[in-house]
């Protein structure tokens, strides 16, 4: 059993000047931000911007990257230079930095803002095991309740709890590899439930998906057989994908995002280094739309599948959208989906004027 950490405390008081110099990674500061080389892709002009305050919907200690466009924690950067899992990075920026874990406890410290805190907090911690990739995490926390804090009631109002089990899925299969591509098979978790097993989703391609805080809530499955009166996509019973977006939780301080409508849509932008969130379907529900404030998105570019059917449905989710966050309706070629476009055609759509 681990120490208690509270990442949101951890990226709340973490020192971002401390952490570069302790990877020896030069930097310019300019009033509260820092610039540095991104440690993500080859940069050869520092493209990362590490905001020290909070600046209007910024956050404190928080880090975006003009080239890839991937953003974080201060705690997602120590992981990513480290490569380690959430938690050691989380050790690694207290300690660098010379501050707790947690917040002392004195019964009446409570966080001046105590439901984003919570909210990316528990995004951290769930973000460990499955977004670094390491498809054996899943398995070990197989049978396992999610650790939880007492006070944590939070999911009781979501509709879809947290999984007490993990599938064992077969991530070598063909399907998924020739679709997605060991790396992205292995970083999303996805993979093909044994046909052999009582799982309702036997031989199906399972894709995890994951509450705002990184917890897994359920799996999707792609059907793979040829009898047409099998659903194309099964979801457990009673699952309620309208207060689901698939990725969100992957997407924590992005300002923008693009919203698509399947899995794999999701999966390949995400891959490309493009923040976006399935909203699992063509419409767009009024918690979905809340997912994207708890988020603290505030430009979408919606960007659903080339054909009629999907251009009238991102046609009615534009107004259902505009009443949080700035919308705009993207494009694609002809005959081009979200989830096979190229990356030059997606990053054209993700830059978009805003
Ligand atoms: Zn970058």
């Amino acid at each position: 059993m681990g120490k208690l950490i509270k990442f949101d405390h951890v990226n709340e008081h973490g020192d971002f000047e401390k952490i570069l110099s302790h990877f020896g990674i030069d930097y310019q500061k300019s009033g509260t931000q820092l610039r540095c080389l991104c440690q993500l892709h080859d940069d050869t002009n520092p493209s990362l911007s590490i905001a020290l305050e909070a600046i209007g919907d910024t956050k404190r200690n928080t880090w975006y990257c003009f080239g890839c466009k991937n953003s974080g924690s201060i705690i997602d950067f120590a992981a990513h230079v480290e490569g380690c899992d959430l938690r050691s990075a989380a050790e690694l920026v207290a300690e660098v930095s010379g501050c707790s874990l947690a917040p002392a406890r004195s019964g009446k410290s409570k966080s001046k803002s105590k439901k984003t805190a919570k909210g990316s907090e528990k995004a951290q911690a769930g973000k460990k095991g499955q977004n670094r990739g390491n498809p054996r995490s899943a398995d070990k926390n197989a049978g396992k309740a999610p650790s939880r804090q007492p006070d944590d009631a939070s999911d009781a109002e979501t509709g879809n709890p947290p999984l007490r089990f993990a599938l064992t899925l077969d991530q070598e299969h063909p399907y998924a590899i020739d679709r997605l591509g060991a790396q992205t098979v292995a970083a999303f978790g996805v993979g093909v439930c044994d046909p052999a097993s009582r799982s309702m989703m036997a031989g199906r391609c399972c894709v995890p998906i994951h509450n705002l805080a990184g917890e897994l809530i359920g799996y999707a499955g792609r059907y793979l057989g040829d009898d047409p009166n099998q659903p194309k996509w099964l979801m457990p019973p009673g699952f309620e994908k309208r207060r689901v977006l698939f990725n969100a939780h992957r997407v924590w301080g992005s300002l923008h995002v693009v919203l698509v409508e399947g899995f794999f849509d999701a999966i390949h932008l995400h891959t490309l280094g493009i923040p976006a969130v399935a909203c699992i379907g063509t419409a767009v529900s009024e918690e979905q739309v809340s997912l994207l404030g708890e988020l603290g998105v505030r430009r979408v570019t919606v960007l659903f599948d080339e054909d009629d059917e999907g251009q009238a449905a991102a046609e009615r989710v534009v107004p259902a959208l505009a009443r949080a966050v700035f919308v705009r309706l993207g494009s694609l070629p002809v005959g081009c989906d979200p989830d096979e476009a190229e990356r030059e055609t997606l990053m054209e759509q993700a830059r978009a004027v805003w």
